[in-house]
C-alpha cells in the first residue's frame, strides 16, 4: 500500500469530497517532501566515505521504501563494457532473486531499453501476477549509469510518489557522481605529487637530485643576498671508490653508496638543509644560514659518522675501511654571489682534502 493513502488529514464529512482529496494530496506531499529532505541531508553530510557508494544507495532506497511500499527495489549499475550489471544495496535481502529474475524479464522485454532511450520512468506489469514494475532511469547530463527498479505490490503509484522518487533519484545520482568525481582528484593529485616527487629525487639513494640540487641552491643564493645571512655548501666525495667497485663488485658499491647516503641524510637535517646525490660518488649539501664554523662541524660529524660504520674497504688508501672526503665554502649573501663560484671553490677545499691524503675535511671562506 502507497504510504500516507490511509491517512486521514481531516475528520471526513467535515470538507467537501474535492476538499478532502486536495488536503490528501497535500499532505502526501508535505510527507513525502519531508523523507525525501531527510534523505538528502543523511547523503549530503555522511562522512561513511570509505562506504560511500553503498551507503548512498541503502539511504535512498530507504527513503523510497518509506515513500511506496515496494514489494522489492534494487539498483542496477550499468559495468564500464557496458554489458554488465549488479544490484545495488537493498532491503529486504530475501527479495534479492526475485528481483534479479525481474530485471533480467524487464530487459528482455525490452522495457529497460524503453526507458533509457527515453530517459523517462515507466511502470509495466511485473513477472510476478498481479504487480507492477516501476522502472527508473540513473544517469547524469553526459551518461546513463543504470536504472531503479521497484516491484509494487499495488498496481497504481500516485503521480507525486512518481516524482518524489525521480527528485530522490537524481539527487542520490548526482551525490555518487560527486564522490566518484572527488575521490578521482584525490587520486589523482597523489599520482602527481608522486610523479612530482621522482623528478626531484635520486632513484638509487632517494636523496634530492641533482636537478633538485641546482634548484635548491639557487633558491638558497637569492634568499642569503636578501638577507644577507651566510650560505655553506658542502661537497662530499667517496674515498678510492673506484678501487671499491674493482674490489667487491658495482652491486655491493651501490649498496655503500647508499648507506653514505642514508648518513648523509640523517646528519643534514635541519629545516632548510638540503642533502642531494650530486652525482657518481659525489654528494653535496646546502646549508642555509649557516656559517663556516657551522658548516666545518656538520662536516666533520659527517666525516666521523661514516667513518663509523666501519664497512671494509681492503684497497683504500685512507684505512681498512671506507672514507670520505669533504671540501666546504661558506659565503655571505650578495648580489654578484653564483652558484658556479660557489661549487668550484667548495670543489678546491674537497681537492686539497683529497690532496692531503683523504678521510678529512677542508674549508674555504670566499
Ligand atoms: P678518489 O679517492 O680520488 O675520489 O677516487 P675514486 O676512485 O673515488 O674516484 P674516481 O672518480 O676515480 O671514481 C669514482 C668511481 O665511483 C667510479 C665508479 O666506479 C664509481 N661510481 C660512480 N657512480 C656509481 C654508482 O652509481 N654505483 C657504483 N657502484 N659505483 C659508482
Ligand atoms: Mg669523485
Ligand atoms: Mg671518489
Amino acid at each position: 500500500m502507497t504510504r500516507g493513502a490511509g491517512d486521514d488529514p481531516v475528520p471526513a464529512g467535515a470538507v467537501s469530497a474535492e476538499e478532502y482529496k486536495a488536503r490528501l494530496a497535500n499532505r502526501r506531499l508535505l510527507d513525502g517532501m519531508d523523507i525525501v529532505a531527510g534523505a538528502a541531508l543523511r547523503l549530503q553530510t555522511s562522512t561513511e566515505a570509505d562506504a560511500y557508494p553503498a551507503h548512498a544507495e541503502d539511504v535512498t532506497l530507504r527513503a523510497i521504501h518509506n515513500l511506496v511500499d515496494f514489494h522489492a527495489l534494487g539498483m542496477v549499475w550499468f559495468d564500464p563494457t557496458g554489458l554488465e550489471w549488479k544490484l545495488g544495496a537493498y532491503s529486504p535481502e530475501a527479495h534479492r532473486a526475485l528481483l534479479a529474475e525481474e530485471i533480467q524479464h524487464q530487459i528482455e522485454h525490452d522495457f529497460v531499453g524503453w526507458a533509457m532511450t527515453q530517459n523517462k520512468p515507466v511502470s509495466v506489469p511485473s513477472l510476478a501476477r498481479g504487480k507492477r514494475t516501476f522502472i527508473h532511469p540513473l544517469g547524469t547530463q553526459r551518461r546513463i549509469l543504470g536504472f531503479f527498479v521497484g516491484i509494487s505490490n499495488e498496481g497504481y503509484i500516485p503521480d507525486v510518489y512518481r516524482k518524489l522518487i525521480s527528485i530522490m533519484l537524481i539527487y542520490c545520482v548526482n551525490t555518487l557522481e560527486g564522490h566518484r568525481l572527488y575521490t578521482e582528484n584525490l587520486e589523482r593529485r597523489a599520482e602527481e605529487k608522486r610523479l612530482y616527487k621522482l623528478t626531484l629525487e635520486d632513484p638509487l639513494t632517494h636523496l634530492a637530485n641533482r636537478r633538485h640540487f641546482d634548484e635548491v641552491l639557487g633558491t638558497e643564493l637569492r634568499r642569503a643576498a636578501r638577507t644577507q645571512s651566510t650560505l655553506s655548501l658542502m661537497m662530499i666525495d667517496i674515498d678510492c671508490f673506484k678501487a671499491y667497485n674493482d674490489q667487491y663488485g658495482h652491486q655491493q658499491g651501490d649498496e655503500a653508496l647508499k648507506r653514505v647516503a642514508d648518513a648523509v641524510g640523517a646528519t643534514v637535517c635541519r629545516a632548510g638543509d638540503l642533502a642531494a646525490r650530486y652525482g657518481g660518488e659525489e654528494f653535496a649539501a646546502v646549508l642555509p644560514a649557516t656559517d663556516a664554523h657551522g658548516a666545518a662541524g656538520v662536516a666533520e660529524r659527517l666525516r666521523s659518522t661514516i667513518e663509523r660504520l666501519q664497512i671494509p674497504h681492503e684497497r683504500s688508501s685512507t684505512g681498512p675501511c671506507l672514507t670520505v672526503s669533504l671540501g666546504v665554502s661558506s659565503v655571505v649573501g650578495g648580489p654578484e654571489l653564483e652558484a658556479a663560484s660557489l661549487i668550484a671553490s667548495a670543489d678546491r677545499a674537497l681537492y686539497r682534502a683529497k690532496r692531503c691524503g683523504g678521510n678529512r675535511m677542508e674549508c674555504e671562506a670566499l
